[in-house]
């Protein structure tokens, strides 16, 4: 861009101009005026605004019967580059443009108009005084009209200044008169501007907290350093993160009666899921949740029959329970089913859970379930699902051991709690009672109480009926309470729909990826099956008939591929060829592919994620009206554990007292540590 094409480019669009009637000139912070009368001038305030970190001029056309127009210039268009080379030639430290570099732009000209009134007015004003780091005061402050002068106008004799007045017609706001200019010094700039409100600092970093709730206000305080170069203390920050969160993510009390709306938006965009809501209908209080999109259901078809269960703490206001049910897909990757909020981990909501999954899961299914031992799962399981097989996750049960086990050597200790994983792998009945009869003698009579109500079919190999494919702990529903770990923050219906968002993004993406993959196994198993293959190159395979054949490894094995198992019964226990069975199936008339269960197929992890979650728009979002029906927040229980007792402070010690903001009581605790029943 050059000066005599812009000349042109104006007299191109208003008839009325022509290149020696003119003049222009423009605005930038802090300089009063500054001409464009010829192609020097015009490169000169380009480098300047450059270097000022200004992305957009405004230039004011002026004929000699005053001004007739305004026209606006994107530096990002007029930039050349030999500009920027120009620039270093002089300045060697690294250019950088703050955020708040368009601030200054706020204010220009005499004549400007602000469509927002006196409130839009005073919020550019304030911004363009931070960003150009003066401080000023109002000298009048209504809703008609402002006049505000620089802070040092008394001190320094300063006459910057501007006035502002709302026009009758149409209550916008027009600048009548701005004096640009500071006679006050650069000695008085600051980059800690008492304008820099809570409210300021809280739309200005709300894009930020909604992308991560769990924001912390020292955070903010480095971010608006760094990227706005403000000074803000912790204070006025930390009002702003709890400004932006509320009006980012509403209120907690209020999400409750939202999940009524919300339920139906489920059903609406994802037509075929399951959503329960259970509240209580005398008080109208919310008692629990349970929601299994359309997508996950039928997707969960493709996936072996096997759920992690596992609960999880909330972290919101009134806190609470995620119950989960997690599956793997065919790449052993996460497959969320269903999740429901509770108030607590108690038999009776782990006993409903069941019931609601029983609901969208295929009842023809022979479901094997991996948890911990809960009564309520305990209790419903063989109604719910008489044919399904529940194996207890071997983490908990050795830290129950080792529980059982307090008191004792710490190195003895962890020898019984190893024991204990043995005798779960082990896959023959007569191994397994030779292990824990070594196990209940070394462990004495607590040893002997622990294994009392632990029937072997639950937890050991060589007595589960079900199939379990090697999964032995319910490890990945604890990845999944992770892996939502950020909206557990959040009040109800944001933390749901959050959940929401992230299943869809990540089945959106195994969908993409699964299509560019071409081969016939999924790659975690392909990359196993690749590994058998290069461990059992080197055995001899003697055959004994068309199905049956002898590995000659150390020991020798038999392998029976039609029956798909294998002597070390590693093909059993896994549901996976072991080393023995990849050797003996090439040497026999099968197809290796054929011989891996269909869930490992890249055809079958197709379909898991065939099915969409569509995305739930929260424009129709309703109002809260007051005088509807209203599922109100539950009454929280008081959490379990022991009350902290407070601490008795030693004689003249004074504590310090701090208002919650759970409870809102005044104390020695937090919202974090807070345990008031509300
Ligand atoms: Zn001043
Ligand atoms: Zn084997
Ligand atoms: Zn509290």
């Amino acid at each position: 861009m050059c000066y005599s094409r812009l000349v042109e480019c104006l007299c191109e669009k208003w008839d009325e101009l022509s290149a020696g009637s003119i003049s222009l000139f423009c605005k930038l912070p802090g300089i009063r005026k500054c001409d464009l009368d010829n192609e020097e001038e015009f490169q000169n305030m380009l480098l300047l605004a450059k270097s000022m970190g200004v992305q957009h001029v405004e230039v004011v056309v002026e004929l000699k019967s005053g001004i007739v127009q305004s026209t606006s210039l994107g530096l990002v268009r007029v930039g050349v580059e030999e500009e920027i080379d120009a620039l270093r030639r002089f300045c060697h430290h690294n250019e950088k443009v703050l955020l708040s570099a368009s601030w200054a732009n706020g204010i220009t000209h005499v004549g400007q108009r602000f469509v927002g009134g006196a409130q839009e007015f005073r919020d550019v004003l304030c911004k363009y005084a931070i960003q150009c780091g003066f401080q000023f005061t109002y000298v009048k402050n209504e809703t008609t009209r402002v006049t505000a002068v620089c802070a040092m106008r008394e001190e320094r004799g300063c006459l910057w200044a501007i006035h502002c007045r709302a026009q009758r017609a149409n209550d916008f706001f027009y600048i009548k008169s701005f004096s640009d200019v500071h006679t006050c010094g650069t000695d008085v700039r600051t980059s800690k501007n008492p304008r820099v409100s809570s409210d300021l600092v809280s739309s200005t970093i709300s894009e930020i907290v909604r992308d991560k709730p769990l924001t912390r206000p020292c955070d903010v305080v480095t971010i608006l350093k760094r990227d706005y170069g403000l000074d803000v203390s912790y204070h006025v920050v930390w009002l702003a993160v709890e400004k932006a969160k509320a009006s980012i993510h509403g209120d907690h009390s209020l999400s409750f009666d939202q999940l009524r709306w919300y339920s139906d938006a489920v059903m609406r965009y994802n037509p075929g899921s399951y959503v329960n809501i259970d509240y209580d209908a005398s008080s109208q209080q919310f008692r629990r949740f349970f929601v299994s999109f359309a997508a996950c259901i039928s997707g969960f078809n493709s996936c072996r029959p096997l759920l992690f269960l596992d609960g999880t703490f909330l972290k919101g206001k009134y806190k609470g329970q995620l119950l989960a049910a997690t599956a793997k897909d065919g790449n052993n990757g996460l497959f969320p089913v269903a999740f429901a909020v509770v108030d607590s981990e108690t038999t009776a909501n782990w006993s409903w859970f069941l019931h609601e999954l029983g609901k969208v899961v295929d009842g023809n299914r022979q479901i094997t379930f991996i948890s911990d031992r809960n009564l309520g799962l305990l209790e419903a399981m063989p109604k719910v699902f008489p044919s399904a097989h529940h194996g207890y996750c071997l983490q908990h049960l050795k830290s129950n051991l080792r529980d059982r086990m307090k008191g004792i050597d710490n190195g003895f200790r962890d020898h019984l709690v190893s024991s204990l994983g043995d005798c779960a792998y082990e896959p023959t009945v007569v191994g397994f009672h030779e292990k824990l009869a070594k196990l209940k003698e070394e462990g004495k009579q607590r040893a002997h109480d622990f294994f009392k109500d632990l029937a072997p079919e639950h937890w050991a190999n060589s007595y589960f009926r079900g199939m379990r494919y090697g999964e032995m702990t319910s490890n990945a529903a604890e990845s999944f309470n992770n892996w939502i770990k950020e909206a557990r923050n959040l009040p109800i219906t944001q933390m749901v729909d959050t959940i929401r968002t992230q299943l869809m993004r990540q089945m959106s993406a195994r969908r993409d990826q699964a299509n560019k993959w071409n081969e016939l196994i999924c790659p975690t198993f392909e990359a196993r099956l690749m590994d058998s293959f290069n461990h059992s190159r080197s055995w001899q395979v003697s055959k004994a008939n068309e199905n049956v054949f002898e590995v000659h490894s150390i020991p020798s094995v038999t392998v029976d591929v039609a029956r798909r198992t294998c002597s070390c019964f590693k093909w059993q226990i896994n549901g996976f060829p072991c080393d023995h069975a990849v050797v003996a199936i090439q040497k026999s008339r099968y197809n290796l592919n054929n011989c891996v269960e269909h869930y490992f197929h890249v055809q079958t992890y197709r379909g898991a994620y065939s099915g969409v979650i569509f995305p739930i728009p929260s424009v129709e979002k309703p109002s809260f009206d007051p005088m509807d029906f209203t599922i109100y927040p539950p009454t929280v229980k008081r959490p379990p554990g022991r009350p902290k007792k407070n601490r008795i402070p030693s004689r003249g010690e004074k504590l310090k007292q701090i208002r919650c903001g759970r409870c809102d009581k005044l104390g020695s605790h937090n919202r974090k540590s807070c345990k008031e029943p509300i």
